[in-house]
């Protein structure tokens, strides 16, 4: 018994030597020191303690967890997503271990502060276990800024939306989880962006992106994580491959970035495409979702911009086939598999053949022949559309050598081979070796190629010129600013779409709208050529309209080389033609 209470009272003692030596550590440091029994309940608060707690020493007591937790359990609603974060230091009380350096959210006073807490067990002679003595110090500060970095590197600085690394890491948890409600991928692209920034300049472009951001925030739901890629680029990650769910955030998307923006009194409008891929079914990894997510996006600004597309296998068919024809093409022009067929233009008053275009084909060993529409775009892509625009040409010409010298050549120029500085270089050595007039030379250019203003496009156009080669429009009425485009270059030839021609006869609309642009073009001094002249109909229209030229099926469908020679020798006097003579002579 006697020895039971020297024990204590020595125990007793030493306690409270440690106690004055600690004080004297607290009053030189901005940690302070904290004490807890066995069951966790906090004794002996130190001034200091007191003072980073913001309450009297005496009102410290109870359980340690819950008195930082604070009275509220505010934070831990907040950082409901995040988990408990006093789970890491429940568990080394319970077990009764050593801890050190674990930081806490600490509520004190209403107000949220960030503590970092270092603790040992303590045991009396016996053994027992007695509680917990420690430090603590107050980090806020610098967990503040280690958040606020974290965050940086998470978020892009212009938006504040998600950057690239955090969305790729959130995509890839949704998939990893093999989450039961998979994944929706939302691919966006501004249309028209870079005419705003080429316009207005960079200051209101990024205006224009921090504007869409928050649109696109304002569209979405807080489980939705919405991210900035880079420059125009935005997606948004949906945790549930709901089909209409996700169809139902493109819709408002689109439809609140479509308003107006207003900017110091600059009014923008801005449309956007979505491209959308569900997880798993149209992909299992970011990359493949990624890629057909794009697929889709770029079907939808086919579609016409300002619209959502889901991705589709049949998409990707398509894809695969574009692919193994990038592959091919180069191929192609090795081994000699593209060949060039003829389509006459007739003038429509005497029927005589007035030239020829020459129109690419691709003859592929598996697939049969291919039809210019689906692999001009993959040569533009892939670099040899010069090439195969020279080997048009070169074939061209040498077929233009054995026509009579009143037949012309017409030749369609790529937008994109076009802007080329040695696109001029090129051609002219072609007509020059081919001895052929470059008056019998014509280029055809779409609206879009001439306002294009990158590159040497109008420079090519008139050197071209300047050569004595003559240059038509293609395709005219399809574009938007068809009046400004006749005034950009002196044409001389303007080729007006077949759409508008199909359905002359019917669609009382067209008729006024062909008269006008035929109209417009005698007054400016260019000959007129209809394309898709069907029926007998259609050039009975145009010659009362007074159109100078028709190229059509109702005269001929583009033919090879051997069919045009072989007509030129059967009727070499008059190179004359009722309608629909050449299909039936051939
Ligand atoms: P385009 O310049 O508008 O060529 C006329 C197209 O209309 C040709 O299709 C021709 O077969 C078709 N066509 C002619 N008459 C009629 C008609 O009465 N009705 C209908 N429905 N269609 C008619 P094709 O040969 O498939 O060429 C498609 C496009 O491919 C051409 O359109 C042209 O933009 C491009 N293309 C063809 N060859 C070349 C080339 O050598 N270089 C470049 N850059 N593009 C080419
Ligand atoms: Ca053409
Ligand atoms: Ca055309």
């Amino acid at each position: 018994m006697i020895e039971r209470t020297v024990a204590s009272l020595r125990l007793t003692q030493t306690s409270e030597t440690i106690r004055v030596l600690l004080r004297d550590f607290e009053e030189n440091a901005s940690d302070w020191l904290w004490e807890t029994d066995a069951e966790r309940n906090l004794k002996h608060a130190s001034a200091r303690f007191a003072e980073v707690a913001r309450r009297p020493a005496a009102s410290i007591r109870g359980d340690f967890l819950a008195f930082i937790a604070g009275e509220d359990d505010t934070i831990r609603k907040v950082r409901k997503n995040t988990g408990d974060p006093y789970e890491p230091l429940r568990l080394k009380f319970e077990m009764q271990r050593p801890f050190r350096d674990i930081v806490v959210p600490a509520n004190m006073d209403g107000e949220q502060r960030w503590w970092s807490l270092t603790g040992k067990p303590i045991t009396d002679q016996a053994g027992v276990f007695i509680g917990y003595r420690g430090v603590g110090s107050d980090v806020t500060a610098m967990h503040q800024s280690r958040e606020r970095i974290a965050y940086l590197a998470r978020h892009d600085t212009l938006t504040d939306l998600a950057n690239r690394t955090e969305f790729n890491n959130a995509l890839g948890q949704l998939l990893a989880d093999g989450s039961r409600s998979g994944a929706a991928l939302l691919c966006l692209d501004l249309d028209q962006f870079k005419a705003i920034n080429d316009s207005y300049g960079h200051g209101l472009g990024d205006s224009v992106l921090r504007a869409v951001a928050h649109r696109i925030r304002s569209a979405i739901r807080d489980r939705d994580i919405a991210a900035r890629l880079g420059g125009d680029e935005f997606s948004i990650v949906l945790p549930s491959n709901n089909e209409f769910d996700a169809t139902a955030v493109a819709e408002r998307v689109i439809d609140r970035i479509a308003r107006p923006f207003k900017f110091d009194g600059v009014t923008v409008e801005i449309g956007v495409s979505i491209g959308i891929a569900l997880a798993p079914h149209d992909g299992e990894t970011s990359e493949e979702l990624y890629k057909n997510a794009d697929l889709a996006l770029y079907r939808a600004k086919d579609a016409g911009r300002g619209t959502w597309r889901l991705f589709d296998r049949e998409m990707d068919r398509h894809l695969q086939e574009r692919r193994s024809l990038q592959r091919d093409i180069k191929r192609a022009l090795l081994s000699e598999q593209l060949f060039v067929e003829y389509q006459p233009f007739v003038a429509l008053d005497t029927h005589k053949i007035t030239g020829l275009e020459s129109l690419v084909r691709w003859h592929h060993p598996e697939r049969g022949i291919i039809a210019p529409d689906e692999f001009i775009e993959i040569a533009e892509q892939s670099g040899h559309i010069g090439t195969i625009t020279a080997f048009v040409l070169a074939e061209s010409l040498a077929v233009a050598a054995q026509l009579p010298a009143n037949v012309s050549i017409a030749v369609n120029l790529s937008p994109l081979h076009l802007r080329e500085a040695w696109l001029f270089d090129q051609l002219s050595g072609i007509i020059e070796r081919s001895k052929i007039d470059p008056g019998r030379i014509e280029f055809e250019v779409t609206e879009s190629a001439v306002l294009e203003t990158e590159g040497r496009t109008l420079e090519n156009l008139h050197r071209l010129r300047e050569l004595g080669c003559r240059i038509a429009i293609d395709d005219f009425g399809t574009g938007y600013s068809s009046l400004a485009t006749l005034r950009g270059f002196p044409f001389d030839r303007l080729k007006i779409d077949r759409s508008f021609i199909v359905d002359l006869e019917r669609r009382e609309n067209d008729a006024p709208i062909v008269k006008a642009i035929i109209e417009l073009s005698r007054t400016l001094g260019l000959r007129v050529t209809a394309e898709g002249v069907e029926t007998a109909r259609h050039a009975d229209i145009l010659r009362a309209y007074q159109c100078h030229d028709g190229q059509g099926f109702l005269f001929s469908p583009p033919l090879p080389k051997r069919d045009v020679l072989e007509w030129f020798e059967c009727d070499n006097t008059a190179h004359g033609m009722a309608p629909g003579q050449v299909g039936s002579a051939i």
